[in-house]
């Protein structure tokens, strides 16, 4: 990941190009469509591997672990429904990617890693580009109970389970997404809180995260 911000022709015509797979894949959102224009994917790549970032594929970031597929991200980021001003918890920063479009679609964003190095190299790299979010270093799948409650909860590492923490963690109306399953494939579940323990959830498309490990977690 180098977090250099060279955006020329050829990765401008790739992006655009990408974005119009994610429309005809079935992504409606023009917020969130826009703002996968203004984070040019490429920043989070290696130079030598910039033909690789407006691939529909997620990627290796170091660690073990991957940047998500740009579709993952758009499903993801769709599902949020992101108002200004929303105060977000994401969980498992990665590379920033995500990250990023959360803050470019107006919210404020609470954003924890549990690898150092990974931790460590975003913090750095984000903050080159100009991205601001709130980092945090250690264990999502119990939330950050010290800032909740929060509008939204993106969960994105694959869980066994739905934590019940980040469901107290949400407010009242809050959205938490999070893929659900076991190590092969996890459904996307999108929970709303309608009351204090009353939950409205839907179960949706089937993906491959890498795994959400931690106390609530694997
Ligand atoms: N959206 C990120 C991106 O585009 O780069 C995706 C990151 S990757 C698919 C999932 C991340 O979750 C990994 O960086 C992994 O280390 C992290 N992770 C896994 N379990 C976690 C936990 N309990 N707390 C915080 N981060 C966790």
């Amino acid at each position: 990941m180098a977090y250099k911000s060279i955006d020329n022709y050829r990765e401008k015509g790739a992006r655009k190009r990408l974005i119009e797979l994610l429309r005809k894949k079935g992504i409606e959102d023009e917020n969130v469509l826009n703002a996968m224009w203004e984070v040019p994917r490429h920043f989070f790549f290696d130079e030598t591997f910039w033909n690789q970032a407006y691939k529909d594929i997620a990627f290796p970031i170091g660690e073990g672990q991957t940047i998500s597929q740009p579709y993952t991200v758009a499903y993801q980021s769709q599902l949020l429904h992101i108002n200004k001003g929303d105060k977000v918890l994401e969980i498992g920063t990665g590379s920033g990617y995500q990250t990023c479009i959360l803050l470019k679609l107006g919210a404020k964003v609470y954003t924890i890693e549990r690898q150092q190095a990974l931790y460590e190299r975003t913090v750095d790299g984000l903050t080159r580009l100009g991205y601001k979010p709130h980092f945090f270093l250690g264990d999502g799948s119990k939330g950050i109970p010290g800032h909740a409650p929060y509008d939204k909860i993106i969960v994105t590492a694959g869980a066994p389970t739905v934590p019940d923490v980040l469901l107290q963690q949400l407010k009242i109306g809050g959205i938490l997404v999070i893929p659900v399953g076991d190590e092969n494939s996890q459904q996307m579940v999108t929970i709303l809180k309608v009351g204090e323990h009353d939950y409205e959830k839907v179960v949706l498309d089937t993906f491959r995260f890498v795994p959400l490990v931690g106390d609530k977690a694997w």
